[in-house]
């Protein structure tokens, strides 16, 4: 056997390659080309030049690929909803980088040490490797892809036997970079941050040469939820593909979402005094319900499965919706089953179960509470009326006792499994205060508001709903919703944990999470141990490129978790850099005295999290409120 430098034997196996298969046959990616463009957009954070840089790659793919691409970008192999996971621990990638590279298992450790991933320590560890068998087999994106879903795939007994062969095949014929990038796909730390709107912008581009059309790419994915099926799309058949994008049953719809509002007095003037409807508004966790020829599956607010949480959903709803083929939205709510008094949203966890989820379905039972319908034997809702589609859901769902057109509130008694969630139609503010209160008194958190005559725009927050929280009525008004972006290390009961976090606010137009204070109060020690575990896999070496912070952490994490958080109030701020500049040049904005309210916000990700823009406008309503007073 002949014995090559690595990079000889690369080069000349490409030669060969292109030699055999000419310019017809039909083109292959190699990977070195996705390796190489994911190392540059891993070295920058601008989004003009991000978005230039997947315009640049998707240029260079055939269509039948560009779906793999656009997953693997965003370090995936298929959509959220799908739920693959490859399920490769690092100790399994130590073992397959230590079996290719020759060198052993405690130098590959010392090289994840000193480079604090296990991505760049294969690049190192396989870099010192200098000789490498001439039959290499190509690496293309086809190849790491198909292997990446094998390795998803892989169950049994010897599924950890096989994921590792399949690992060190790839790795055996891999030069140093696209060995760092197979693995961090792996394990699930390939973090470029390239917003999803970032992708939008690149499709546009590089697909319809204008970035205006990406609306239109916007409207497939919020009824697809799948980024590389609207991107194979537009790539094969142009804009006219992207438009025949619609719903279906079993693929989740980005769901609607609603803007804050102060006090019923707001909400008339932005939904005017024509009437519009005001729903209860309950604490639960938002389910969207999928059904079809008896088949349920469920999907949560960040659209993944979540079917296996509630199997009552799926044996009893059934019974209780008169469609065969239907996608509905709730709130499940866990409830006391004899006086079907609502309970609070942390009862929901113990359905969070892999194992003894019976236990769980007897022992925390749920109402669920449905709010809309998005599709109907045949018919796709989401441009109907709000008031048409609440009147077909009040048609096919049995026995519903949620109010309607002017009645009171119901509350759930006797309790009943599937339910309309209450609404009425209200004019004025007197008819929104007596709806908060009606609802309050049934155990809600406040009221949703909502335009009679809007359609459901998917995966858009806007006017066409309003919420209004109880405690919107007071000091700061609402909870925020931050992300974890680093901590500092905790003392005395605390030590070895994180005793304080380090929180930040997010902005889409910029794709940057901007620190906005310290938290170090309300946690409970499980919280403390449940805030560990969940961070610490996430800390990285260095200030995730699109944090913005005038502080120094202990520890910095990838922007993932959100956690929910109360203060006292919005103050300028030197040091933070939330909505910097936007009330005052070169300062930004920090919350005062911050609490953590005890919830993980489990079912948003970190772009979810409370935005700069929405800070800037409490900061703005409390100076409102302080004038107002002290006039
Ligand atoms: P958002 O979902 O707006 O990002 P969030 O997750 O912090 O915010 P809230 O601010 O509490 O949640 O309010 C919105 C959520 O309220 C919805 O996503 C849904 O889960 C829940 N909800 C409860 N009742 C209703 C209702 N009647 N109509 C719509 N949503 C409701």
């Amino acid at each position: 056997m002949f014995l090559l430098s690595k990079n000889e034997a690369y080069a000349t196996a490409r030669c060969l390659f292109t030699l055999l298969i000419g310019d017809g046959a039909p083109r292959r990616v190699d990977f070195s080309i996705l390796s190489g463009s994911l190392e540059k957009m891993d070295a920058t954070s601008k989004r003009l030049e991000l978005t230039d840089l997947v315009v640049g790659l998707l240029r260079e793919t055939p269509p039948e690929m560009v779906a793999r691409v656009v997953y693997m970008i965003q370090g995936k192999v298929r959509p959220d909803f799908e739920g693959v996971e490859l399920g490769v621990a690092d100790r399994m990638a130590v073992r397959a980088i230590s079996k290719s590279s020759g060198m052993p298992a405690a130098a590959v450790e010392d090289a994840y040490r000193r480079d604090g991933d296990l991505g760049r320590a294969a690049a190192s560890v396989l870099a010192q490797k200098t000789q490498t068998t001439f039959l290499a087999e190509d690496i293309t994106v086809e190849r790491v892809y198909e292997t990446l879903l094998r390795i998803a795939g892989a169950e049994g007994q010897r599924s950890q036997d096989m994921k590792a062969k399949y690992i060190s095949s790839l790795l055996n014929d891999a030069t140093p970079q696209e060995a760092c990038y197979i693995l961090k796909l792996l394990l699930g730390t390939l973090r470029l941050g390239i917003a999803e709107n970032t992708i939008l912008d690149a499709l546009a581009v590089a697909y319809t040469e204008a970035k205006q059309n990406r609306g239109i790419l916007e409207g497939a994915y919020n009824v697809s939820s799948d980024l590389g099926a609207v991107a194979e799309a537009v790539a094969r058949g142009g804009l006219g593909a992207a438009k025949r994008f619609t719903v279906s049953v079993f693929r989740p719809v980005r769901p609607m979402l609603a803007d804050r509002v102060k006090s019923g007095a707001e909400a008339l003037e932005r939904l005017g005094a024509g009437g519009f409807a005001a729903e209860h508004k309950l604490d639960g966790e938002r389910v969207q319900v999928h059904m079809s020829g008896g088949r349920i599956m469920l999907f949560s607010r960040r659209l993944e499965k979540i079917t296996g949480h509630y199997p009552d959903i799926v044996e009893r709803l059934p019974s209780s919706v008169e469609a065969d083929d239907a996608i509905l939205e709730g709130e499940a709510v866990a409830v006391n089953a004899e006086t079907g008094e609502f309970l609070p949203f942390q009862e929901l966890m113990h359905r969070r179960r892999k194992y003894n989820v019976d236990r769980a379905v007897s022992e925390y039972p749920i109402t669920l509470n449905l709010f809309d319908i998005l599709y109907c034997d045949g018919r796709i809702c989401l441009e109907m009326p709000y008031s048409e589609r609440r009147a077909l859901l009040e048609k096919i769902v049995v026995g519903h006792s949620g109010g309607g057109g002017g009645g009171g509130a119901t509350p759930p008694d006797p309790y009943e499994f599937a339910r309309c969630v209450t609404a009425v139609t209200v004019r004025d503010g007197a008819g929104v205060e007596n709806a908060l209160e009606d609802g309050i008194n049934a155990g809600c958190e406040g009221l949703m508001l909502k335009a009679l005559d809007a359609p459901y725009r998917a995966g858009a927050r806007g006017s066409y709903w309003l919420k209004l929280k109880r405690e919107y009525r007071n000091e700061l008004g609402d909870s925020l919703d931050l992300v974890v972006v680093g901590a500092f290390f905790g003392r005395g009961r605390r030590t070895g944990r994180y005793g304080t976090l380090l929180l930040a606010t997010y902005d889409g137009a910029s794709d940057r999470f901007s620190s906005i204070c310290k938290v170090g109060t309300g946690f409970t020690d499980e919280d403390l141990d449940r805030l560990y575990q969940a961070l610490s896999p996430r800390a990285v070496r260095k200030r995730d490129r699109r944090v913005r912070s005038g502080m120094e952490a202990d520890v910095w994490f990838a922007p993932e978790i959100v956690v929910e958080i109360v203060a006292s109030e919005i103050t300028l701020s030197p040091i933070h850099k939330a909505a910097e500049g936007a009330v005052r040049k070169g300062a930004g904005l920090a919350l005062r005295f911050p609490k953590f309210t005890g919830r993980v916000r489990t079912e948003k990700s970190a772009e979810d999290a409370s935005t700069d823009a929405e800070v800037e406008s409490m900061y703005r309503g409390q100076k409102k409120v302080v004038q107002g007073d002290s006039g």
